[in-house]
């Protein structure tokens, strides 16, 4: 059992002036990481995520706020004393020793027998699948195999809680995928709490049970995959989940009779139906902005505002085989269109731009 607790977490660095635009690398953070869960912790470059992780880890001392696991304080344990156990994106192997021997070295100074030592090695090295390497040194290893190493050492000590900071950033995308899946059934056999950073939307969506996301060292939001993309809580999540990233129009909300429309231009209109959200109703006439996502944009030939239906003109496309990315100007915004990869479509070729109603996101809505 281990239910990790983060409550008011807060870490200013030294030498951080308290009036600078961002005093604190983390700030006010407050999440729990439930029993088995699989938490992945996800964001852009210096958001704070590895500050986050390194906090829990007892690698960097903590400001302010309180970090509990199973409900006992750990601030102020030393790292070794806190049962949890750290993958690192740079492996961090002892190269002068063989595989074996990396994996044997916590429970060697932890006094086990030789005989409890090799059982555990045996059995670790089969569950990640490096039971034909285990008297290599890790410079002979490819990437992916040291780094099933590095999770071998980890997973060998069977701590309360794993901690991984970015560890398949340095694999190429064919492993990544491969180590991904590896990951969740590896989840799913040692049935422990994980806690995972990486920068990459991807690989959260893909292998966490639930997400944080962090901007800025603040939390913007924590749910399931699916939740933080059906309903971002604020603009960031929403153009931050979901890959290519979720479009923004703004325009004027314009009203005829029952159907409300998006107006950028005199001959830019944009249709978005009848149905829409009693609160974005009010703002005819104000300049409002929705978000809608690439599947959802459709290229249309038919021009539903004469003569001003919105022309939207390809500039490029990437056909990956089973999809294709249109890239395209609305005006002077450059706007991601998924579509399906048997469609021809050729650079220059102009389409009317409309939305599924169902689909739009209406940024004065979040920040709920
Ligand atoms: P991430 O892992 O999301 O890329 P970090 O946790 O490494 O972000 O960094 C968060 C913020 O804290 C950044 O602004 C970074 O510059 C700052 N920071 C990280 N480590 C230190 C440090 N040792 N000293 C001072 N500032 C730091």
């Amino acid at each position: 059992m281990a239910v990790v607790t983060i409550e008011n977490l807060s870490k200013i660095y030294a030498g951080t002036a308290k009036d600078s635009a961002r005093p604190k690398a983390i700030d006010d953070i407050s999440f729990d990481v439930q029993d088995k869960e699989f938490m992945v912790i996800v964001g852009p470059s210096g958001c704070g995520k590895s500050t986050l992780l390194r906090m829990i880890a007892g690698l960097e001392e903590i400001d302010g706020g309180t970090l509990s696991i199973d409900g006992k304080r750990m601030n102020e344990l030393s790292p070794r004393d806190r049962d949890i156990a750290m993958v690192f994106q740079n492996y961090a192997l002892y190269p002068h020793m063989t595989v074996y021997d990396n994996m044997a070295f916590g429970l060697k100074l932890k006094h086990f027998s030789k005989r409890d030592i090799k059982e555990r090695v045996m059995q670790t090295a089969k569950l990640l699948e490096i039971e034909d390497e285990l008297y290599r040194k890790p410079k002979t290893l490819s990437g992916g195999q040291r780094q099933r190493v590095a999770i071998g050492r980890a997973i060998i000590r069977r701590p309360k809680v794993f901690l991984f900071d970015e560890p398949l950033s340095n694999l190429d995308a064919k492993l990544r995928s491969q180590m991904r899946i590896e990951l969740q059934k590896l989840h799913r056999e040692i049935n422990a709490t994980m806690i995972y950073v990486t920068h990459d939307q991807t690989e959260a969506m893909t292998l966490g049970n639930r997400i944080a996301v962090l901007n800025k060292g603040k939390l913007m939001q924590l749910d399931t995959p699916l939740q933080l993309y059906n309903f971002p809580a604020n603009k960031f999540v929403a153009g931050f989940i979901g890959s290519p990233a979720m479009n923004f129009i703004k325009g004027i909300l314009g009203k005829d009779s029952n159907d409300f429309f998006l107006e950028r231009s005199l001959d830019c209109k944009i249709s978005l139906g009848t149905d829409v959200p009693t609160s974005i109703q009010s703002k005819v006439g104000q300049e409002i902005e929705i978000g809608i996502r690439p599947e959802n944009i459709v290229l249309s030939t038919y021009q539903h505002y004469k003569p001003a239906g919105c022309l939207l003109e390809v500039m490029a496309f990437e056909n990956m085989g089973n999809e294709q990315l249109i890239y395209l100007f609305l005006q002077n915004e450059k706007i991601i269109a998924r579509r399906n990869s048997q469609e021809i479509i050729e650079i220059g070729s102009r389409f009317f731009i409309e939305l599924g109603a169902g689909n739009i996101f209406y940024t004065e809505t979040f920040d709920r």
